[in-house]
């Protein structure tokens, strides 16, 4: 019999929480972090080299991946695993956050959300329902409900009326999913940043029950300390053996402050992405690879760091082929990033088990205030 889905929490330290996601496919130890793998790839990143890197599980965009190159192909190539050759847990969202920030003519109602293709201008629905076929034809070992993300600001009223839409949807979601062993289904909290409308939603959400819960609609523009404050009750109102999955955050900073606050899981493409444009990420903060400070420095960009970037490649190198467009920039700059974040999970990992998450975080913040290393 497959293995089911299943979470061991393992240590806790404040609300900080350590633990491990079994699945069929592996175990994810938490706090996780997933890389974002939207069109059926990290880009710039061989999966293995994303596994090398300490990832345990990707994230894959539904909304993408609907459009190319289809879920029915993707199913009819043996799913998403086999087609991008990754064979741990994928998570995918349910498409429901890019149709609201992608396309533009789009209309929502109680069935579900018809828009237009931001690819081909082709017209496509989502519902519940259809979400659930598609993340099932993908094969997605943990499958996210279909909900509508709350624009950040919203009126009271008009948070209150999503939330219980996004309840409603909740409900048709478990509903569509079924019994499917070894497979996960997460319910996603909504209530903008308010607080009665959060606990509303995690009783909702509760008595229909899902094998792990989001905190959702957040990091939607609101900003660290709205996100946090909200993040200091909404965790609390969800069931404490379940995993807590925050979604699309974050920076460092972000990442360690929803870690404290009883996050398990998250998900940014800040990591991947920054590599494409030059950010780096250290333990002294982030710099920018491109700055002609760069251009004679013979160190790594960090020299603790383990990485291929660091370990074989000098930050004057890595300038010069960010300046001149070189494909290999991407490669060894989002490898880096990848490294980074990975490497931070582990050490909050180990924090808490150890007990000593409070001290981990002061040195988190005063090796970060330092800065980048001083100019040879
Ligand atoms: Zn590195």
């Amino acid at each position: 019999m497959a293995r089911q889905f299943q979470f061991d929490l393992q240590a806790t330290d404040g609300k900080a929480r350590t633990g491990v996601i079994s699945t069929t496919r592996g175990d994810i130890r938490t706090p996780a972090f997933m890389p974002v793998g939207t069109a059926a790839t990290v880009k710039a990143m061989l999966p293995e080299n994303v596994r090398a890197t300490g990832a345990d599980i990707l994230l894959g965009n539904t909304y993408h991946l609907m459009l190319r190159p289809t879920a029915e192909r993707i199913d009819n190539l043996g799913g998403l695993h086999n087609f991008m050759n990754w064979e741990r847990p994928i998570l995918t969202d349910s498409g429901g956050f890019q149709v609201m920030s992608l396309t533009s003519l789009r209309k929502l109602t109680e069935k579900g959300v018809t828009f237009k293709s931001h690819v081909d201008g082709s017209q496509h629905h989502l519902t519940p329902e259809r979400s659930m076929e598609i993340q099932r034809l993908l094969g997605a070992d943990i499958v996210m409900c279909f909900d509508e993300c709350t624009p950040f600001p919203a009126e009271e009223d008009v948070a209150l009326e999503s939330m219980r839409l996004s309840m409603r949807w909740a409900q048709r979601s478990r509903d569509a999913f079924g019994d499917r062993p070894g497979h996960a289904l997460f319910g996603i909290q909504q209530g903008s940043v308010f607080r009665e409308q959060r606990e509303e939603s995690a009783e909702n959400l509760k008595s229909i029950g899902f094998d792990g819960y989001a905190v959702g609609g957040l990091a939607v523009g609101e900003g660290q300390e709205a996100m946090f404050e909200v993040l200091d009750y909404a965790p609390d109102m969800l069931p404490a053996d379940k995993p807590r999955y925050l979604m699309g955050v974050g920076k460092p900073d972000d990442i360690v402050g929803a870690v404290a606050r009883g996050i398990d899981m998250m998900d940014c493409v800040l990591p991947s992405r920054s590599g494409r444009t030059g950010q780096v990420f250290t333990r002294r903060g982030a710099l920018n690879i491109k700055n002609a400070r760069h251009q004679d420095d013979p160190r790594p960009i960090d020299e603790h760091c383990t990485c291929p970037a660091c370990r074989n490649y000098s930050r004057a190198y890595l300038h010069h082929v960010f300046r001149t467009g070189e494909i290999i920039s991407s490669m060894l700059l989002t490898w880096h990033n990848l490294h980074y974040y990975q490497e931070l999970m582990t050490r909050m990992r180990d924090a808490i088990s150890e007990g000593r998450f409070d001290q981990f975080q002061r040195d988190f913040h005063t090796e970060r205030a330092k800065g980048d290393l001083p100019p040879l």
